[in-house]
């Protein structure tokens, strides 16, 4: 019971670091990593519960990255939350978020979906804005009924309103973990909309500049699923992770360690990352 992959209201998750860290102790979690996107912002908070109850903590993050043009996430283990270069790189993102946020609701403006600024931050619960908390803003205006819906016509890569967030390539997202000590996962493959090739094309780079893991393990990647990519990522040296992708009410029927990893593949990853390490 290793959840490596949960969101609390720090990104885009409903549930306060402390509340996600208790949800997983409710749950049975032995081991968790929190991986707000692009942000440290929940990692003391949780860290402080998790230590109170008992569950093994690792930091955690995930990165948007920009490949091609199409949006990727890396996740990020193990490094150093206070790391002053990841941290100045964070700060530019944030910043990045925001003013998409208003190229955003300038498009959806366009549309004549009126959306303000003030509606938008009413919805976010960290210090960090994400399409979700757009998503949120247009289905309480009863612009959509679904956040499918809000991504699949507006938000998302083929939506009407989409904006690209450039600010992090892929490859450097991956060497900066490297450089911070950390260890990194290309989350969730299958959401990729990549081909066979293409994909294998993607991972070799990536591995080439210190990408560590695939995660495998995740909600809804069937049995063939994971034989996919974890033939990929045996032929290549590199780890398995998993997780849930936990986000609370803001990505139904998912649970924290609904996905995961065991004890042993946990050790693994650990073995993986403090070789050679003091
Ligand atoms: P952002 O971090 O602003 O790029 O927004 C990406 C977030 O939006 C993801 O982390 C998901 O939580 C959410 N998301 C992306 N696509 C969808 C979708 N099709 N349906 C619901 N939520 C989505
Ligand atoms: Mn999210
Ligand atoms: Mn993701
Ligand atoms: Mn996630």
């Amino acid at each position: 019971m290793i959840d490596l992959h949960t969101h609390s209201t720090c990104s885009d998750g409903t549930l306060e670091p402390e509340e996600l860290v208790e949800r997983a102790k409710k749950n049975g979690v032995e081991a968790m990593a929190l991986t707000d996107h692009d942000t440290f912002d929940g990692i003391k908070r949780a860290r402080k519960k998790a230590e109170e109850l008992g569950i093994e903590f690792i930091c955690g993050i995930e990165f948007s990255t920009d490949y091609d043009g199409k949006d990727i996430h890396v996740l990020g283990y193990f490094i150093d939350e206070n790391n002053p270069k990841v941290n100045s790189k964070l700060k530019e993102l944030k910043k990045e978020r925001e003013e998409r946020t208003y190229k955003i609701i300038e498009k959806l403006n366009q549309l004549k979906l009126k959306l303000t600024i003030e509606e938008v931050m009413e919805e976010v619960t960290g210090d960090l804005i994400s399409r979700t908390h757009i998503a949120s803003a247009m289905m309480k205006k009863g612009y959509v009924y679904r956040r499918s819906e809000a991504f699949n016509q507006y938000l998302g890569m083929r939506g009407r309103a989409y904006f690209p967030k450039e600010g992090l390539k892929t490859v450097d997202a991956v060497k900066m973990i490297r450089e911070a000590g950390g260890f990194s996962s290309l989350a969730h493959p299958k959401l990729i909309p990549y081909g066979h090739e293409k994909m294998l094309q993607l991972i070799d780079e990536l591995k080439e500049n210190g990408l560590d893991a695939l995660e495998i393990y995740y909600p809804n990647f069937s049995l063939k699923d994971i034989a996919y990519y974890k033939r990929i990522a045996e032929e290549r040296d590199l780890l398995f992770t998993g997780g849930s992708d936990f986000h609370g009410l803001n990505r139904e029927g998912i649970d924290v360690a609904c996905s995961g990893i065991d004890k042993e593949l946990f050790q693994k990853i650990k073995n993986k990352h403090f070789k050679g390490k003091v």
